[in-house]
């Protein structure tokens, strides 16, 4: 059972978001503003956070930051549509993710219930991945496209590694740039940032104006979206061409 704290002051929104999460697997707390929400936080512990930015008192924004010194609990925000700046200061402050009002009520279900198997406890990792054509073995680093090896560097293997690890959840230019190069490059990095990504996607085939792997958030980061089979066992891989030499003799 999760438990679910919805923050909204608008009751009828908040009535329409309570139904659309209504499940046998979540229990709905609600709170009304950024105070309500932080004492039930305290008490509660849910397991993740609805938070709408527009509240009453304390806003939403200066709620996250104080949930933040306190709880390490997911929190998928709510804002007005096109409040850039919101989004970017939303997720700066320690939101997971973030959904444009006004939204269908079964685009916030289903993050909700992203977020949700996000924070689960994990499962025994599988390093090997495999979505359309491209083969990725995190374990070997090895990453093939039709067979054949793609040759990555070492940060956009790390950008790989990040993107598909954390699947799905928007990754901000911050938390790659400090993810790839631990401290932030001169300069914000950004450029740099932009241009390995780049690099990535033509490496993998994919294509920035209609992308299948890797979706941009203009001004915000990078989301992998392509549906990943995870592999349980290293495959013989029919590379063609260079890449790793088999190390057991043909049987027979
Ligand atoms: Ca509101």
């Amino acid at each position: 059972m999760n438990v679910v704290l919805l923050v909204e002051d608008d009751v009828a929104l908040r009535w329409m978001i309570h139904a659309s999460l209504r499940d046998d697997d979540v229990e709905i707390l609600e709170a009304g503003s950024g105070e309500e929400a932080l004492r039930v936080v305290a008490n509660a512990q849910p397991d993740l956070v609805v938070l709408d930015l527009g509240l009453p008192g304390i806003d939403g924004l200066e709620t996250l930051r104080r949930l933040r010194g306190v709880s390490a609990v997911p929190v998928v925000v709510l804002t007005v549509r096109d409040a850039l700046a919101d989004k970017v200061a939303a997720l700066d402050s320690g939101a997971d993710d973030y959904v444009v009002k006004p939204f269908e009520s079964e685009e916030l279900a289903a993050r909700v219930r992203a977020s949700l198997r996000r924070s689960a406890p994990p499962l025994p990792a599988t390093q090997v991945f495999r979505t359309g054509e491209l083969h990725i073995d995190l374990r070997q680093r090895l990453v093939t496209w039709g067979g054949v090896p793609v040759g990555l560097t070492k940060i956009e293997l790390r950008l790989l590694e990040m993107l598909l690890e954390d699947r799905g959840r928007l990754l901000t230019h911050d938390e790659l740039l400090d993810g790839v190069w631990g401290s932030r490059p001169r300069g914000g990095g950004h450029e740099r940032l932009r241009v390995k990504m780049v690099h990535l996607r033509r490496k993998l085939h994919d294509d920035a104006a209609h992308p299948r792997v890797i979706f941009t958030e203009p001004g915000l980061g990078y989301r992998w979206i392509a549906e990943v089979e995870e592999v349980e066992e290293v495959e013989e891989l029919p590379v063609a061409g260079g890449g790793p030499v088999a190390t057991e003799p043909p049987a027979g």
